[in-house]
């Protein structure tokens, strides 16, 4: 027994008893607080969650601690109560997914362990497990180049930076300083990229029109060609795509926009934070073709891989990309024991410490095989489908036109389209605000073209989850439906029923 309580460690020579002990008791509280909370998330609003998460930890800094034991179960369980689990059908408002449980223990051995990856000395093992894990992921993106390469970033935020990052240098180095990068991007391209280029001091990214959702060829034509006009001949442009955008799912048409950038000799990154993994499926990678024209691939597995955050990737063709990170800090890569053969880890990150997020990875690339994820990537597909057609065959509610995304589906009740256009979209918005505070489900909003090309507030429904199967997701049309024609403003002004529904198509 240590003379200070509650300090043993999880790590160590010794029996691991105090860290599978205290696991038991997290497990506890995690099945206690799920039943306390009865369903996707807790009920009552931001208010009722604040007050009783707030009773139940408070104070968060006891002079005198309360033990290991009761601030674990007492903390874990109110957390658990107050969560929006993605374990929960109901729980489809983003790309949040529920973890698998390997990879959730793989990743309380990753806490237990601690490498950081940031030096060989603190991660011998586990830098192995990074290189093969990038080696295998990067294959997967580039599977025709001889030295593909790819880092494990915190998420597509910081690969999206780290990308413009390598493009700007590229850039600079090309024109001894002189150019500047221009970054083009769809009008539906994720904010952290305009973030990006923000923290990077780049002009800010200039907008492609997307009609329908998807980045238009025709129009990046024209932009790369205005580009070359009004600026200067040193300057060099990196064309953003997206495959699978945030909203909608929908991937842009990566063929025609690489051979338009390299027409105009730009490069192109391909953000697929959200469709990456469909390369895990034989079936289903050919909606990415035209990726591998890309200068790097952004990917999250912390979205439809199924890992707990963080589980960036940032994949480039070459691993000679790379270089611009490499950077010395003697106490972690000294030249001298580099020669003597250290693996150097510096320059994998912009980070310094960081967690050995490859682990949970590895374990499952491991578990499930490339096919066993394929399958869950094509249930999570079929699903969404599934739910598109009961939506087009729902008589309150109606699909956004066009096809359904990677695993997205919009929708809003028909209830909406009686009203004026504001109205409707209050409509869309009570509902979703409602079934939060009722704790019934958890359902995103999107704005997007409606078939009259008017921008509509909709329903959003993200299917990640492995389990799930549309006809879970009945119950959720009918809450929807049954909100909207319950809400007050519903029947304010009677129009002429709405337009019929424009066709369907798949992805
Ligand atoms: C989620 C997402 C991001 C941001 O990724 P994080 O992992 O949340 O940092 C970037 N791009 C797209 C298209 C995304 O869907």
């Amino acid at each position: 027994m240590s003379q200070y309580p509650d300090t043993a460690v999880a790590a160590g020579p010794g029996d691991p008893r105090a860290l599978r002990a205290l696991t038991a008791v997290a497990l506890d509280a995690l099945a206690d607080g799920a039943a306390a909370r009865g369903g996707a998330l807790p009920a009552g609003g931001p208010e009722a969650v604040t007050a009783r998460t707030r009773n139940l930890l408070t104070p968060i800094l006891p002079a005198q601690g309360v033990g290991a034991h009761d601030a674990l179960y007492d903390t874990v369980r109110a957390t658990a109560q107050g969560a929006a689990d993605p374990g929960e059908a109901h729980c489809v408002a983003h790309l949040h997914c529920p973890p698998l449980a390997v990879a959730a223990a793989a990743d309380l051995a990753a806490s237990a362990l601690n490498p950081s990856m940031d030096s060989w000395d603190q991660a011998p093992a586990a830098a192995v497990v990074e290189e093969e894990v990038t080696a295998a992921l990067a294959t997967l993106m580039y599977p025709a180049e001889k030295r593909p390469d790819a880092l494990i970033t915190s998420g597509g935020t910081e690969s999206n930076l780290v990308a413009l990052l390598l493009a700007r240098e590229r850039a600079r180095a090309a024109t001894d300083g002189r150019g500047t990068l221009h970054v083009l991007c769809g009008e539906n391209a994720h904010h952290s990229v305009h973030r990006a280029a923000w923290i990077l001091g780049l002009p800010a990214p200039r907008h492609i029109p997307c009609p329908g959702g998807r980045m238009d060829p025709a129009a990046l034509d024209t932009a790369l060609r205005d580009l070359a006009d009004t600026t200067g001949r040193a300057d060099r442009a990196l064309v953003v795509a997206t495959a699978g955008t945030t909203d909608e799912g929908l991937i842009d048409p990566l063929p025609a926009i690489a051979l338009t950038a390299q027409r105009h000799g730009a490069e192109l990154h391909v953000d697929a934070a959200y469709g990456g993994p469909l390369l895990f499926s034989d079936e289903l990678a050919e909606a990415l073709r035209g990726i591998e024209h890309a200068v790097s691939v952004t990917f999250d597995l912390h979205k439809m891989g199924w890992q707990p955050v963080a589980a960036g990737v940032l994949a480039v063709p070459d691993a000679e990309l790379l270089h611009a990170l490499s950077l010395r800090a003697d106490y972690l890569n000294a030249d001298d024991d580099t020669e003597a053969g250290l693996p150097d880890l510096l320059g994998r990150s912009l980070r310094t410490s960081r967690r050995p997020d490859a682990l949970k990875i590895a374990v499952t690339l491991r578990a499930l095989g490339r096919e066993g994820l394929g399958r869950v990537v094509e249930h999570c597909v079929r699903t969404a489908r599934r739910l598109g057609d009961a939506v087009d065959a729902h008589p309150a509610l109606r699909r956004r036109p066009g096809p359904v995304g990677i695993s997205t589906v919009l929708f809003r009740p028909v209830a909406a389209d009686r009203l004026p256009a504001e109205e409707g979209d209050e409509l869309v918005a009570g509902i979703r605000r409602q079934l939060l505070t009722e704790g019934l489900a958890v359902l995103g909003r999107a704005t997007a073209e409606d078939h009259d090309g008017t921008r509509r507030l909709w329903l959003k429904a993200t299917l990640l989850h492995p389990q799930t199967v549309a006809a879970d997701l009945d119950a959720l049309l009918k809450l929807v439906a049954e909100r909207a024609e319950l809400s007050p403003t519903a029947d304010v002004v009677t129009l002429p029923a709405p337009q019929a529904r424009l066709e369907s198509s798949a992805l």
